[in-house]
Protein backbone atom coordinates (compact mmCIF):
# COMPACT_ATOMS: atom_id res chain seq x y z
CA UNK A 1 0.00 0.00 0.00
CA UNK A 2 1.49 3.47 -0.65
CA UNK A 3 2.22 5.56 2.09
CA UNK A 4 2.41 9.25 2.40
CA UNK A 5 3.35 12.55 4.77
CA UNK A 6 1.75 15.76 4.04
CA UNK A 7 4.33 18.53 3.74
CA UNK A 8 4.55 22.74 3.52
CA UNK A 9 7.07 24.19 1.88
CA UNK A 10 8.70 26.75 3.91
CA UNK A 11 11.10 28.49 2.25
CA UNK A 12 13.24 28.07 -1.51
CA UNK A 13 16.76 28.84 -1.76
CA UNK A 14 18.68 28.87 -5.07
CA UNK A 15 22.69 28.93 -5.52
CA UNK A 16 25.22 28.30 -7.46
CA UNK A 17 27.68 24.93 -7.34
CA UNK A 18 31.63 25.35 -7.29
CA UNK A 19 33.86 24.75 -10.09
CA UNK A 20 36.14 21.51 -9.69
CA UNK A 21 33.46 20.42 -6.61
CA UNK A 22 32.06 16.56 -6.54
CA UNK A 23 28.29 17.50 -7.50
CA UNK A 24 26.25 15.27 -5.29
CA UNK A 25 28.98 16.50 -2.45
CA UNK A 26 28.11 19.55 -2.59
CA UNK A 27 24.54 19.22 -2.31
CA UNK A 28 24.73 17.05 0.58
CA UNK A 29 27.30 19.61 2.50
CA UNK A 30 24.60 22.26 1.75
CA UNK A 31 22.25 20.52 3.31
CA UNK A 32 23.93 19.22 6.56
CA UNK A 33 25.44 22.82 7.01
CA UNK A 34 21.99 24.59 6.52
CA UNK A 35 20.04 21.66 8.28
CA UNK A 36 18.11 21.25 5.39
CA UNK A 37 16.53 18.09 6.62
CA UNK A 38 13.16 17.89 3.87
CA UNK A 39 13.14 19.09 0.50
CA UNK A 40 13.29 18.85 -3.72
CA UNK A 41 16.23 19.71 -5.34
CA UNK A 42 16.56 20.85 -8.50
CA UNK A 43 19.94 21.57 -10.68
CA UNK A 44 21.06 22.22 -14.22
CA UNK A 45 24.37 23.40 -15.48
CA UNK A 46 27.38 21.48 -16.87
CA UNK A 47 29.82 18.50 -15.09
CA UNK A 48 33.53 17.82 -16.62
CA UNK A 49 32.28 14.19 -15.63
CA UNK A 50 30.01 11.83 -14.56
CA UNK A 51 29.29 8.88 -12.18
CA UNK A 52 25.73 7.32 -12.68
CA UNK A 53 24.20 4.11 -11.47
CA UNK A 54 21.66 1.75 -12.33
CA UNK A 55 20.57 -0.39 -9.74
CA UNK A 56 20.84 -4.08 -10.83
CA UNK A 57 17.05 -5.50 -9.18
CA UNK A 58 18.06 -9.35 -9.38
CA UNK A 59 21.42 -8.75 -7.86
CA UNK A 60 20.91 -5.88 -5.82
CA UNK A 61 23.98 -3.80 -6.58
CA UNK A 62 24.58 -0.91 -7.84
CA UNK A 63 26.08 -1.05 -11.50
CA UNK A 64 27.96 2.48 -12.01
CA UNK A 65 28.99 3.86 -15.75
CA UNK A 66 31.36 6.42 -15.76
CA UNK A 67 31.42 9.11 -18.43
CA UNK A 68 34.37 10.49 -19.27
CA UNK A 69 33.54 13.75 -20.70
CA UNK A 70 32.18 17.21 -20.87
CA UNK A 71 28.26 16.86 -20.45
CA UNK A 72 25.59 19.11 -19.85
CA UNK A 73 23.00 18.72 -17.07
CA UNK A 74 19.81 18.09 -18.57
CA UNK A 75 17.82 17.82 -15.40
CA UNK A 76 18.84 17.13 -12.05
CA UNK A 77 15.67 16.14 -10.05
CA UNK A 78 15.90 14.65 -6.35
CA UNK A 79 14.50 14.78 -2.90
CA UNK A 80 16.34 15.26 1.07
CA UNK A 81 15.39 13.19 3.75
CA UNK A 82 17.26 11.75 6.70
CA UNK A 83 20.02 8.57 6.55
CA UNK A 84 21.48 7.61 9.94
CA UNK A 85 20.07 10.38 11.18
CA UNK A 86 21.91 13.08 8.57
CA UNK A 87 20.39 14.78 5.61
CA UNK A 88 20.74 12.58 2.67
CA UNK A 89 20.52 13.53 -1.26
CA UNK A 90 18.87 11.02 -3.93
CA UNK A 91 19.01 12.48 -6.91
CA UNK A 92 18.95 11.39 -10.74
CA UNK A 93 20.56 12.87 -13.43
CA UNK A 94 19.85 13.16 -17.38
CA UNK A 95 22.99 14.35 -19.19
CA UNK A 96 23.42 15.43 -22.68
CA UNK A 97 26.38 15.02 -24.88
CA UNK A 98 27.66 17.26 -27.36
CA UNK A 99 26.17 15.52 -29.84
CA UNK A 100 22.68 15.98 -27.99
CA UNK A 101 22.44 12.26 -26.95
CA UNK A 102 21.31 11.31 -23.54
CA UNK A 103 22.48 9.96 -20.56
CA UNK A 104 20.66 9.17 -17.48
CA UNK A 105 20.68 7.20 -14.08
CA UNK A 106 21.05 7.46 -10.38
CA UNK A 107 23.32 10.26 -9.16
CA UNK A 108 26.70 9.09 -7.85
CA UNK A 109 29.96 10.66 -6.40
CA UNK A 110 32.42 11.31 -8.61
CA UNK A 111 30.55 13.56 -10.92
CA UNK A 112 32.66 16.94 -11.22
CA UNK A 113 31.09 20.17 -11.67
CA UNK A 114 32.03 22.38 -14.55
CA UNK A 115 29.35 25.23 -13.46
CA UNK A 116 25.60 24.67 -12.07
CA UNK A 117 22.80 26.14 -10.44
CA UNK A 118 20.58 24.42 -7.88
CA UNK A 119 17.09 25.05 -6.33
CA UNK A 120 16.23 23.51 -3.45
CA UNK A 121 12.61 23.16 -2.01
CA UNK A 122 12.64 23.50 2.14
CA UNK A 123 9.93 21.73 3.53
CA UNK A 124 8.65 20.79 7.02
CA UNK A 125 6.76 18.27 8.13
CA UNK A 126 7.09 14.47 9.78
CA UNK A 127 10.69 13.20 9.04
CA UNK A 128 11.02 10.77 6.54
CA UNK A 129 13.76 8.58 7.26
CA UNK A 130 15.65 5.72 5.44
CA UNK A 131 15.62 2.19 6.80
CA UNK A 132 16.85 -1.07 4.93
CA UNK A 133 14.12 -2.25 2.81
CA UNK A 134 13.66 -6.40 2.12
CA UNK A 135 11.78 -6.16 -0.99
CA UNK A 136 13.92 -4.28 -3.04
CA UNK A 137 17.48 -4.37 -1.00
CA UNK A 138 17.51 -0.68 -1.05
CA UNK A 139 17.19 1.77 1.75
CA UNK A 140 13.60 3.52 1.16
CA UNK A 141 11.48 5.35 3.56
CA UNK A 142 10.03 4.04 6.18
ZN1 LIG B 1 18.15 6.50 -7.24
Amino acid sequence: MMKSVELQMIRRVMGRLEYDGDLLGQLTDYCIKNDICLGRIEAIGAVKKARIGFYDQEQRVYEYINLDQPLEILALKGNISLKDGKPFVHAHITLGDADGRAFGGHLAEGTIVFAGEFIIDVMDGPALERAPDDQTGLALWK
